[in-house]
């Protein structure tokens, strides 16, 4: 009780009804609260945690560069080997045309950055984002965002930034020459997981090439194994010009990237020099982190898992309640019947322990996004929780009509 007064007393918060679930400690996919009780976490931090929880190696690998050294200047001045090491497996799990890692904190600080990076490296302002996307909450991301009006008290957001729809190819034809860049999600994730054709992204990098506009693949939910791959853009033909991670790049720290050519990232060197600069991009501890939580991730077999997850998820939930399942990988929403009010359910998944939660822009879809070491039995207990609730809704339901 005295936590959650002083929580409420002294943390600034972000709306009116907040969960204020005290946390104790996290283990794998389950966390636990201050009395002890376990809960299964499908959601994963908004999906930082996708190698689990207090990964063992990752804790090590924190400890033994804290021990070294913590900060020692801005980003870019010196030599810190460890970013080094970061740098060069990322890179290496990447096409050759994305040689060059440029470190940052968050995701949002990642997008206001290739927004910067874009008009400096085409000279051009225009940019082309996609209604009901999320990029994150920077006053530059923020301009990215379609649902502005009601946003209107950060009037004025950024000019030039024009909306089409995900997945649409006759909207592509509003990407111009004028358009510095075309910003968007290989998976729009708070649209509610909502998936685009192979043919789309080939249009897309096709228009975007004629136009010489910069291609930026915001990748900082859908990235570090969560569909089944590093990266979901390689679950198309395309590569990006420009490719963001952040969320589960740390394992647990802030630490996101934006990657690119040497060529294009040249940009921030010289047009004009200082373009940008960040204090705390690339901590040698959060890179520490990251490149630990990557060899984990490399060396298990979590991203085969995640595809195998994918199938006993669409194969366990069959449930005349349930309209739709969208996803890849751990990356799945599950849309309800309208009849059912989502945050109702989820408190209700909450009571039994297990963690929800729904998405931005879409209001009657659950995200299921565990850590993707969850096992077999984990997972099956959870859907079976979620199984529980809907034949409750059933029978509630049927007995009203
Ligand atoms: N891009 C996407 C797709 C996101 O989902 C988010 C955050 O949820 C961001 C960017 C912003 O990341 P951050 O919260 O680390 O600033």
């Amino acid at each position: 009780m005295y936590w959650k007064r002083r929580f409420f007393e002294n943390i600034g918060a972000t709306s009116v009804t907040p969960q204020s679930f005290e946390i104790s400690r996290a283990q794998g996919c389950w966390i636990i609260d201050s009395k002890g009780d376990k809960y299964l976490d499908f959601l994963s931090g908004f999906n930082v945690t996708n190698i689990g929880h207090s990964n063992e190696q990752v804790i090590r690998a924190i400890n033994a560069q804290a021990q070294q050294y913590m900060h020692t200047t801005v980003y870019g001045e010196h030599i810190q080997s460890i970013q080094i090491k970061l740098a060069h497996l990322l890179l290496s799990l990447l096409p050759s045309s994305l040689d060059c890692s440029y470190f940052l904190s968050t995701g949002s600080e990642a997008i206001d950055a290739a927004i910067k990076l874009a008009r400096s490296a085409t000279g051009k302002s225009g940019i082309i984002a996609c209604r009901n996307s999320y990029h994150g909450s920077t006053i530059g991301a923020e301009s990215l965002r379609s649902d502005t009006e009601e946003r209107n008290v950060f009037y004025p957001l950024l000019p030039d930034v024009r909306f089409i729809n995900f997945g649409i190819n006759e909207d592509l034809h509003f990407i111009s020459p004028q358009t510095s860049c075309v910003i968007i999600e290989v998976i729009q994730a708070e649209a509610g997981v909502r998936m685009a054709t192979d043919d789309y992204f080939l249009a897309l990098r096709k228009k975007c090439d004629e136009c010489n506009a910069l291609l930026i693949f915001d990748e900082i939910q859908t990235g570090i194994g969560r569909t089944g791959k590093l990266f979901a853009f390689q679950h198309t033909q395309i590569i990006p010009d420009i490719l963001l991670t952040g969320k589960a790049l740390g394992a647990g720290l802030p630490l996101a990237a934006l990657i690119s050519s040497k060529n294009i990232l040249s940009s921030f060197q010289t047009n004009p020099v200082l373009s940008y600069i960040t204090t705390f991009g690339g901590n040698p501890v959060c890179c520490a982190a990251a490149f630990a939580g990557l060899q984990y991730l490399l060396a298990s077999n979590l991203m085969e898992n995640s595809k195998q997850n994918e199938s006993i998820i669409r194969k366990n939930m069959t449930h005349s309640l349930i309209r739709e399942i969208r996803g890849k990988g751990l990356f799945i929403a599950i849309e309800l019947d309208p009849r059912i009010r989502r945050n109702d359910f989820i408190q209700k998944a909450y009571e039994k322990k297990l963690l929800l939660d729904g998405f931005l822009f879409e209001h009657n879809s659950l995200r299921i996004m565990p850590p993707l070491d969850i096992s077999e039995a984990d997972l099956n207990s959870g859907l079976q929780i979620l199984l529980e609730i809907l034949d409750w809704y059933k029978i509630n339901l049927e007995s009203r009509s």
